[in-house]
């Protein structure tokens, strides 16, 4: 699958906003953000000018994108989905993204970031309901319980989530980390997104 090989710090500074791409480091000074809040590229700096409604529209869209560590191709087909969902689209879309397996895999603790909690599902380290999913897209539904392979348990990344996960978790989540069983208690709601977007924007920006 395509993926995303530049410095993903340029993502956030591109975005203008924390993306939490990399884990422990999004949480410290060393944030690239917090150290240079400037578009990245030489004239980054020169060029912050007002955005036309398409650049916004389209630059809210990207920020999602990027924050769930998705393909344009596969975003889109989220959208779509959310279309056909009763309820308000954004909200039906940000509500998709949330419920991807690897999205609550990073929420719950399990995983430093989005990009580590995709490579744990696609290698095969996660069991839903009881047998293995290792795709990184599946959408989770209320009651659902995450838990990790067996044979994965003594991995050093479960092992440091075992001894002691510092992470809050969204209210429609519970992870009982001595277990490492992660449980679906509710579907998410708008409030439970970790950082700012304006879906509406987004939902524009398809609908030009
Ligand atoms: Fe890099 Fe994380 Fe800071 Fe984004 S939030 S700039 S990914 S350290």
């Amino acid at each position: 699958m395509a993926r995303n090989t530049g410095s993903v710090c340029r993502m956030c500074r591109r975005e203008g906003t924390k993306l939490f791409l990399k884990g422990e480091k999004c949480f410290s000074q060393k944030c690239a953000l917090a150290k240079r809040p400037t578009p990245p590229g030489q004239h980054g700096q020169a060029r912050q000018r007002k955005m036309s409604e398409y650049g916004s529209q389209l630059r809210e869209k990207q920020k999602a994108r990027r924050a769930y560590g998705m393909m344009e191709t596969q975003f889109h087909l989220t959208y779509e989905n959310a279309l056909k969902m009763k309820g308000v689209t954004g909200e039906n879309l940000l509500q998709l993204l949330e419920r991807r397996l690897d999205n609550v895999v990073y929420r719950t603790g399990l995983a430093a970031s989005r990009a580590q909690a995709r490579q744990l599902v696609n290698h095969g380290h996660l069991l839903v309901n009881g047998e293995k999913v290792d795709i990184p897209s599946y959408t989770v539904k209320k009651g659902d319980v995450i838990t990790v392979h067996a044979s994965s348990r003594d991995l050093p990344l479960f092992k440091a989530a075992r001894e002691g996960s510092a992470r809050i978790l969204p209210k429609w989540l519970t992870c009982n980390f001595d277990e490492l069983k992660a449980t679906v208690e509710n579907l998410p709601e708008r409030s439970d997104v970790d950082f700012a977007l304006q879906e509406n924007m987004i939902i524009e920006f398809y609908s030009r």
